[in-house]
């Protein structure tokens, strides 16, 4: 009879509630990391509701006595996932996450392939759920094979991009292919010259092959938009395995990550102004799309840190416009001590941040919240446009996309139609940057050249020092 008792305590009531509670919490932290203000306290939620999740398993009948394991497993990735989340630069955030991300995917795999080895040898799970197996180790399979890729060409090991006339219909053959042997895994086919077994490893090689080829001929430069993509795919692979395996807080978990997914990889390619197709199949970035756009003809011209802080001392309004040398530099420090030194003149001091400054969203938010810029200063796109006319001095600091009016007026620049700061609207424009490189487009920039630009020529963190320097002079 106790036996009993505590087995439906644990079994029916226990479990699952504890299981429901840390869904609800994981939904809640996901709210909660959609504003700034909020967003530290989301990240500690979700991570408390995986807490609960893992410790409820340990209770989990179907565990089967299999602690070791579980531990050794738990305190390795651990590990390694601490060291190298505190080791990690800003800067190599994307590619954390698309190897976070890839693992992810591969752990799904790694669960319908022992569903399916089960399935295979005479385990009677149904069509129905050997199905869903199929489909989450397809996904999943794809999704860490893309992601190492994406990982690899962020970190650098990997420039070269691979594409060659029809390389769209071997891709599509591939695939084709490593669905056929999917579908006659999942329905059991059985064959003299084709083991069941055979026909499990070569879905499995063809669907990593697969996510192979789709990330390689993408551009480096689009891959945080794949890797959103592939983030939407994992969190799919793992709700189909949490079907599989009957738990529903996998299940929620891995649905709630795909739908954040696919809202952040649409948010990213709306915010480029490109449709996913695009950024899948048109080689971005690659040297494929159209060249350099016109510089528009005239000369640079360039100002000392001393000018630039009398232009801004004086200024009444200034808006300071972040882009990726900014993070690359890690001046977000200095340009919080920039905008105090000016408030304490009087200006009037915001930052317009564009929503793919950087290379990751929210990269710049994250940036200037590290350094303490508070939350009411910092404006997005759709608020802070239509104040540039009134602004007397824009600070661009290392964005060069972002700010690019071609995106605005040139129908034949490859970035045309992406939303723009439109920081030439502003009376004077002081650009940071370290030479006459191209930013992430590899496009030519003509506010450069305009007649109320001034070059600040140097690193970013340097120049902002220089910057206030030459403000707490006067
Ligand atoms: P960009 O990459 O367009 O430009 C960065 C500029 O920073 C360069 O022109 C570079 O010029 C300058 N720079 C680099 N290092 C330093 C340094 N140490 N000090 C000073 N300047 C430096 O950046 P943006 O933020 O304007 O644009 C982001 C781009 O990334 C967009 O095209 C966007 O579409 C893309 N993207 C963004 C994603 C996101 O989610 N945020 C995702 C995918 C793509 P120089 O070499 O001369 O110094």
């Amino acid at each position: 009879m106790s036996d009993w008792l505590s087995s439906v305590w644990f079994g029916s009531l226990l479990i699952p509630t504890a299981y429901f509670v840390a869904a609800l919490v994981l939904i809640l932290g996901l709210r909660a990391m959609s504003s700034p203000v909020t967003a530290r306290k989301g990240i500690v939620l979700a991570g408390l509701a995986m807490g609960l999740a893992i410790l409820v398993t340990f209770l989990h009948p179907q565990v089967g006595g299999n602690y070791l394991l579980m531990i050794v497993a738990i305190l390795t990735s651990g590990i390694l996932a601490w060291v190298s989340a505190k080791r990690v630069a800003m800067t190599d955030m994307p590619q954390m996450i698309a190897l976070y991300n890839g693992m992810g995917g591969g752990s799904a795999a790694a669960i319908a392939a022992v569903e399916l080895l089960r399935a295979a040898h005479g385990h009677d799970v149904g069509l129905l759920t050997n199905s869903i197996a199929g489909v989450g180790a397809l996904i999943g399979t794809i999704a860490f094979s893309g992601s190492l890729i994406a990982f690899a060409k962020l970190q650098g090991w990997m420039r070269k991009v691979w594409r060659f006339p029809g390389q769209q219909y071997l891709n599509l053959l591939l695939f084709a292919l490593t669905v056929i042997c999917g579908v006659l895994v999942v329905i059991g086919y059985q064959h003299d010259a084709i083991s069941l077994n055979m026909l499990l490893l070569a879905f499995f090689v063809l669907a990593l092959i697969v996510g192979f080829a789709m990330t390689v001929p993408i551009g480096g430069a689009d891959m945080p938009v794949v890797i959103s993509l592939y983030n939407a795919l994992t969190g799919l692979a793992v709700g189909f395995e949490g079907y599989v395996l009957d738990i529903p807080a996998m299940m929620i978990a891995g649905v709630v990550v795909g739908a954040a997914g696919t809202l952040l990889t649409q948010l990213m390619a709306k915010a480029m102004n490109r449709p996913l197709t695009n950024v899948l199949f048109s080689g971005f970035g690659t040297g494929d799309d159209g060249g350099p756009a016109d510089a528009g003809g005239g000369s640079m011209q360039a100002i000392e840190a001393v000018d630039g802080a009398i232009l801004m001392a004086y200024a009444e309004n200034v808006i300071i416009v972040p882009g990726y040398g900014m993070a690359v530099a890690q001046a977000q420090h200095r340009i919080w001590e920039l905008t105090q030194v000016l408030q304490k003149r009087g200006v009037r001091v915001r930052f317009a941040i564009h929503p793919v400054a950087g290379r990751m969203p929210g990269h710049m938010n994250v940036l200037l919240a590290e350094a303490g810029v508070p939350y009411d200063l910092i404006e997005d796109l759709e608020d802070i446009n239509e104040q540039f006319s009134q602004a007397d001095v824009a600070l661009v600091i290392g964005a060069n996309d972002v700010v690019n009016p071609a995106a605005r007026d040139d129908s034949s620049s490859p970035i045309y139609g992406m939303p723009i700061l439109n920081v030439d609207h502003a009376s004077n424009v002081v650009i940071i940057k370290r030479g006459r490189g191209t930013g992430f487009a590899g496009i030519e920039n003509r506010l450069f050249t305009g007649d109320n630009s001034r070059m600040l020529f140097g690193d970013a963190q340097k120049m902002a020092q220089e910057l206030v320097a030459g403000v707490k002079t006067l």
